[in-house]
């Protein structure tokens, strides 16, 4: 100890200039020489730790593992760091610990053993360490998916394992690629418009939805944010990704059912405007349509009160006819407001059977008559008084009456209605020909909706539920109804059956 001292002027010169501590212990690890930074960084005044054991300067819990790493380093006289894969402590005067690096120098001196420590506090240096590690945790085990990318080459530089696990590249493979490379709907171009104000400006962050494809080709929707930041010299993109599908199944749920409960709603609002227009209707029917007929019955009725005389006959006859019809009229109105309400609710009884059409265009035709205005004729088919077909009765003779008559209802005095029937392979076609008003052919399109009149019709009597109820009825037995009209000429009305199987 006195050899080191004698020459501690040599050593305190050389020692003073260093900035890290320097400690020299003898080969019984009594202390011989200091410096000051290492007398400020365990808090010990000048000379103070001269003649004590090195054990002073580290914590008890490490004093005799520490004793046999120095006596083994000593033994193998190599210069070298301490401390590499653990962590080393000191300990203050006041007891405070903290971490060290030491490097140790074994030497020979007037023939004794001598061991320079140069030691460094790594307090600073260590929680800085212990915050980036921290940070690396979080960015790795983020469960968003984190990419970070150059901001001129747009290359990937760094990707979190949530990213690697989803997309599926290995950060290896993502080196040489690009965000573009993963985003199948954007091409360079865009990706470079995308990021541009984050670029240009420095600031803010950009956000955008887009897909994200995986190396096994499938895809999945993203939420994109991205930040620019540096890393060291470079500008770098951070980009933290949300993985959507879930919230997007969520909305496009969310918006289906909103889609058919809106829809339901609609319709159940349509059935309910429906219901209101067919009782409104059905009020203003009994007030105008129903006022007219009757009135004449009235009439018709009263005067037949007065014609006492045995020669009055005919006219007796003129007013039951009149009282006749007008019955029948209102008869047929009601049926079909029936008919209307039937077919609402579904409540559509058909019975298919077999029968001959004569007899039901014949019945028909018989009932019609006594509507015809003067001088009207109505030429009836020759060719179907051998015709079996299977139908529902009921059907065919609402729908042919309709037809019958509107087609005297709209055709003047003196004109002629022709009834054709044609005998195809799989069905009949029943046309009701009349040279009357025809139909103003923009009106032709909702000559089929249930309560349309046309504007050159509306001087003569009808509700506009007749063809509207007939079409769905006949529809409904898998036939059709057709027209083909030219106003001031006249309209042509076709009604298709199905030949229906006969067993
Ligand atoms: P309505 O005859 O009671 O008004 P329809 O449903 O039978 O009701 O007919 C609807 C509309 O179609 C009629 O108001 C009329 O404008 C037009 N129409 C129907 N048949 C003919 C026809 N043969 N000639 C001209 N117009 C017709």
């Amino acid at each position: 100890m006195q050899d080191f001292q004698k020459n501690s002027n040599i050593f305190n010169l050389l020692s003073e200039g260093v900035s890290e501590g320097i400690i020299v212990v003898n080969s019984e690890q009594k202390i011989v020489a200091t410096n000051s930074s290492s007398e400020q960084m365990f808090g010990y005044m000048k000379d103070e730790l001269i003649g004590k054991p090195l054990d002073i300067l580290i914590p008890k819990r490490y004093h005799s593992g520490h004793d046999a790493h120095v006596d083994k380093f000593i033994a193998k006289s190599g210069k070298r760091q301490m401390g590499h894969g653990r962590n080393l402590y000191g300990i203050c005067k006041n007891g405070k610990e903290f971490p060290v690096e030491a490097g140790l120098n074994p030497f020979e001196f007037y023939g004794s053993t001598y061991v320079m420590a140069l030691v460094i506090d790594i307090t600073e240096r260590k929680s800085r360490e212990e915050e980036l590690s921290h940070w690396a945790r979080i960015f790795d085990e983020s469960l968003n998916e984190i990419y970070i990318f150059d901001a001129e080459t747009f290359k990937f530089l760094n990707v979190n394992k949530e990213a690697q696990r989803n997309i599926g590249y290995s950060m290896d493979e993502m080196t040489s690629m690009t965000p573009v490379d993963i985003k199948p709907d954007i091409d360079d171009l865009y990706f470079k418009e995308l990021i541009a104000p984050l670029i240009n400006s420095d600031t803010g962050k950009v956000k955008f939805e887009t897909t994200h494809a995986r190396k096994d080709g499938s895809t999945y929707p993203v939420e994109v944010h991205l930040q620019l930041s540096n890393l060291g010299e470079n500008r770098v993109c951070v980009a933290f990704i949300l993985d959507i599908t879930e919230r997007r199944d969520y909305t496009e749920n969310l918006e289906n059912i909103v889609e058919e409960r809106t829809h339901q709603l609609t319709e159940a609002l349509a059935v309910e405007k429906e219901l209101n227009e067919l009782k409104t209707r059905f009020l203003s029917l009994v007030s105008h349509e129903f006022k007219t007929p009757l009135s004449s019955i009235l009439t018709s009725i009263t005067l037949l009160g007065k014609y006492t005389e045995t020669d009055q006959q005919p006219k007796r006859d003129k007013h039951v006819t009149t009282i006749k019809n007008k019955v029948k009229y209102l008869d047929t109105i009601l049926n079909d407001f029936l008919s209307v309400e039937r077919l609402e609710s579904g409540k559509v009884n058909y019975k298919i059977e077999e029968f001959p059409l004569s007899k039901t265009v014949n019945e028909v035709v018989y009932n019609c008559n006594m509507l015809l205005k003067s001088g009207q004729k109505i030429h009836y088919p020759e060719n179907i008084d051998e015709v079996n077909i299977r139908f529902d009765e009921k059907t065919l003779e609402l729908a042919l009456s309709n037809l019958i008559h509107n087609a005297i209802k709209y055709s003047p005095e003196d004109s002629t209605i022709d009834i054709i029937v044609e005998i195809r392979d799989k069905d009949y076609a029943i046309k009701v020909i009349d040279e009357g008003i025809g139909i103003p052919e923009e009106e032709q399109k909702h000559i089929f909706n249930r309560y349309f009149r046309a504007e050159n019709a509306l001087l003569t009597q009808g509700t506009g539920i007749g063809l509207n109820i007939a079409k769905q009825h006949i529809e409904n037995l898998g036939g059709s109804l057709e027209f083909s009209s030219t106003e001031k000429k006249g309209s042509t009305f076709i009604l298709y059956l199905p030949k229906l199987n006969t067993n």
